[in-house]
């Protein structure tokens, strides 16, 4: 699978590296592009965050699928913030570390549980890039996070009802 990973703006390069290796492992493939500059038209200074979808349609879609990380915050239309979105069925995908580490929630900086955090929302959002919809199993990465609780309780991989639907879709993946 022809996966890359763009980041927007200044990014965590021992996150992205991370990220890197183990999508991988997963997809067989994982690149790191040059980074792109973040959107300034898609800041919203009453909100002092930036607008998911407008940075997302920014993302050049270079590779089959091309993961955007960024370190701003995100929200969309109705929703307070995001950790992240995903064209379904498409080519673009965006996670944001903004809100994974855990000094944002007044806790000690944890390098691992911020890769690990970062990890789940990336393999979420390639899973709906995938063509994946939210799943019921908490466990599973599909599952939707409404905070970063939901984040922490599921796994960093699909569940097997998941990875059977990507199976018959001639997904091929490692995990
Ligand atoms: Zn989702
Ligand atoms: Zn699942």
């Amino acid at each position: 699978m022809d996966l890359c990973i763009r980041p927007i703006g200044e990014v965590d390069e021992d996150v992205l590296t991370f990220l890197r290796d183990k999508l991988k492992c997963v997809f067989g493939c994982c690149k790191i592009l040059i980074p792109m500059e973040v959107p300034m038209d898609a800041f919203n200074p009453e909100r002092n965050q930036f607008n998911s979808t407008a940075i997302l349609l920014r993302i050049k879609p270079l590779c089959e699928i091309v993961l955007g990380v960024t370190e701003v915050d995100l929200y969309a239309d109705r929703l307070n913030f995001v950790f992240g979105e995903a064209e379904v069925g498409g080519n673009r995908a965006i996670i944001s570390l903004k809100r994974l580490r855990p000094e944002f929630y007044g806790d000690k900086p944890n390098d691992a549980l911020l890769k690990l955090r970062a990890l789940k929302e990336a393999m979420h959002e390639i899973g709906h890039v995938l063509g994946l919809l939210h799943c019921n199993d908490p466990k599973c990465v599909m599952h939707f996070s409404n905070s970063i609780i939901d984040t922490d309780i599921k796994d960093w991989r699909y569940c097997a009802r998941c990875r059977t639907v990507l199976e018959r879709k001639g997904i091929k993946i490692n995990i």
